[in-house]
């Protein structure tokens, strides 16, 4: 994971850098450093937490130039510590490092490195590069290169990248020379911002906005020479590449938490907006379906389709899931839902009529990237739905359904679950519609779609009713969360949201199915999160709740507004509008993901920044 941020130019770059790692600490935030150039001196500055430290630190021992580099840490390798956050140095000084990715042979490249004489000063797996290129550098300077030399440094770098194994984005400055940042790519996001006699480094375009529009997104083995006033890229197997400099409209970020006091309260809040605007433009009342602008496919050859894989991770693994249920019932196409983790090293067959779609929010996930390019290379059509424009997934991806949800910060997933449900309706309305859908059915299911942002609305209303319900149930430390059909992969979801920023144990189940093992743990300790809204299967959840109640587990039912059976049955009920069962997950997920952070809250947790996580996994 992990955020990386550069500038070169005539502005103060530690001020540059702050900021850019302020916008990217979503990345990681276990530390943050920034290396400066100045007069054929580099400072260092690193300090474990959050880039507010290292600003603190920066006002106490400032470092002054207009080069530099920075990094914001999700820790992979080594201890999260002052001495283990990133910049690392290699060799005496000669070269230093910002790196996002994970070297897997770095075990055999320190013994190498330490038996030539090169000391370690931190357990990361990064500073093994730090040193490689170091080695390299002392080597071609013996050859007679000249040190101060761009041309020796790339070479220098050219030879360490073919002594690593495993993914790398890299930020590198070398003292001797002078206003010169290279940036070298492997699996990890790096985007150039190109200004006016400046350039900028950013891991995503947010760092860039309010200072330039044009970016060049670099691609798999490109390195990248930047100077204030010109930019060069080659490419690993030889060769100038022309930049490829493209406009990117609205960068911007949207960092002011407004009436909120969290990231993800305000991100919860936002999600009538957010499913308005990932429904935007994309019903066609007329034939009843919906449309899409970047799916580049033929309806025709959408229509010989005949099996859908979705892959995912996390709360996208959780919406895929949600997917299948709509594809298969609306479409009749059968669907696979496979962690991307999974599915990137399983030889699973499929035909040439299976068609891959990738689900994420941030467009990085690397497991997800890895599974889509897996698929890609046997010749799959590989499409994907995701947030951010532009990202690699984005721009790999053959094409796909942008959500349109805005930039989301707080690192538990909201209204890029709620969006990703939303396009999925849509999608699965799409290919049922090339079917057997009618037209009756398409018309049915859209104007229950355009009443969504409305009904998220309402379902925000139970606010008050789920602070109550928190501070009930703070104190217990396991929860489970059942329902059935569409509800089920909410109730996975709610779990996630609770041990994601809470810490506190909790299973999502099917609710028929706890009784196959889970119902065990069921005792008055272990509070039941039930999904119970009506719908078809409406009466087989009441039979699962009763079990439950039977053996004195506490019950908070997540149930539809006027439902009075349920309030003689459960502890605590928090009531939604009915919607229909499929599009039950978008409406009762919004109480669980306040449940979850209220009580993270209550628990005195970090809620947009829980321990251990990061936004946007960039490492496998
Ligand atoms: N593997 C490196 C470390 O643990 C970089 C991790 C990251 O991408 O933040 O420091």
């Amino acid at each position: 994971m992990c955020g990386i941020v550069g500038y070169i130019g005539t502005r103060s770059a530690p001020e540059f850098l702050l900021e850019g790692l302020t916008r990217l600490e979503y990345r990681g935030y276990d530390s943050a450093g920034v290396a400066v150039q100045h007069n054929g001196e580099i400072g260092i500055r690193k300090k474990v937490g959050r880039v507010e430290e290292l600003g603190k630190l920066l006002a106490s021992k400032p470092v002054r130039g207009s080069v530099g580099i920075g990094h914001t840490r999700w820790a992979t390798h080594g201890g999260i510590s002052d001495v283990n956050s990133h910049p690392h140095v290699g060799g005496n000084g000669e070269v230093v490092l910002v790196h996002n990715g994970v070297i897997e042979n770095y075990a055999k490249l320190k013994e190498q490195l330490q038996a030539l004489g090169y000391v370690f000063r931190t357990a990361t797996d990064s500073e093994v590069i730090a040193h490689l290129i170091a080695h390299h550098l002392e080597e071609q300077i013996k050859l007679g290169e000249d040190p101060e030399s761009q041309e020796t440094c790339l070479k220098a770098i050219e030879l360490s990248l073919k002594k690593l194994k495993g993914t790398y984005g890299l930020g590198i400055i070398f003292r001797d020379v002078a206003d010169t940042i290279f940036a070298v790519r492997l699996g990890s996001p790096l985007v150039i911002g190109v200004g006016k006699g400046e350039h900028f480094l950013a891991s995503d375009a947010s760092p860039l906005a309010g200072y330039t529009d044009e970016v060049v997104y670099l691609s798999d083995n490109e390195t990248a020479v930047l100077r204030a006033d010109h930019m060069e890229i080659s490419h690993r197997d030889g060769g100038r590449l022309k930049p490829s400099v493209q406009t990117i409209n609205q960068v911007t970020v949207d960092l002011d938490l407004g009436r909120f006091e969290h990231y993800m309260l305000k991100e919860i809040f936002e999600q009538p907006e957010s499913i308005e605007n990932c429904l935007r433009g994309r019903i066609d009342e007329d034939s009843a379906t919906a449309k899409f602008g970047g799916l580049n496919i033929e309806p025709q050859d959408l229509r010989l389709v005949d099996r859908i894989v979705l892959t995912a991770c996390g709360t996208s693994w959780h919406a895929g899931l949600v997917g299948e249920y709509l594809i298969e019932e609306f479409a009749r196409i059968p669907v696979e839902v496979e962690y991307a983790s999974e599915l990137r090293y399983r030889n699973p067959p499929l035909s040439d009529r299976t068609m891959v779609f990738a689900i994420t929010q941030s467009g990085e996930t690397a497991d997800t990237l890895a599974a889509m390019r897996e698929c890609k290379r046997k010749g799959h059509k590989s499409l994907a739905i995701c947030n951010v424009v532009g990202s690699t997934i984005a721009r790999e991806a053959d094409g796909g359904i942008y959500l349109h949800a805005g930039p989301e910060i707080g690192v538990a997933s909201t209204k890029a679950f709620t969006s990703q449900c939303t396009a999925l309706v849509m999608l699965a309305l799409y290919l049922g519609r090339m079917r057997h859908l009618s037209y009756h059915a398409g018309k049915r299911i859209i104007a229950q779609l355009r009443e969504m942002p409305d009904m998220v609305r309402r379902t925000l209303q139970c606010h008050d009713a789920v602070k109550e319900v928190a501070n009930k149930y703070q104190g217990f430390d396991n929860f489970l969360y059942l329902g059935r059909l569409y509800n089920f992969p909410a109730a996975l979801e709610g779990a996630l949201k609770l041990k994601e920023i809470s810490y506190i144990h909790a299973e999502g189940y099917p609710a028929a199915e706890m009784k196959h093992g889970p119902i065990a743990l069921v005792d008055e300790e272990t509070p039941s999160v039930f999904i119970i809204p009506r719908g078809s299967i409406y009466p087989k959840v009441m039979s699962n709740l009763e079990e439950i109640k039977a053996r004195r587990g506490p019950v908070i039912a997540i149930a539809c507004e006027g439902d009075h059976r349920i309030a003689d049955l459960a502890d605590d009920v928090i009531y939604v509008p009915e919607v229909d069962d499929f599009l039950q997950p978008i409406v009762t997920s919004v109480p669980l993901q306040l449940l979850a952070y209220h009580i993270a809250l209550k628990r005195g947790c970090n809620v947009d920044r829980p321990r251990n996580l990061a936004k946007s996994v960039t490492v496998e």
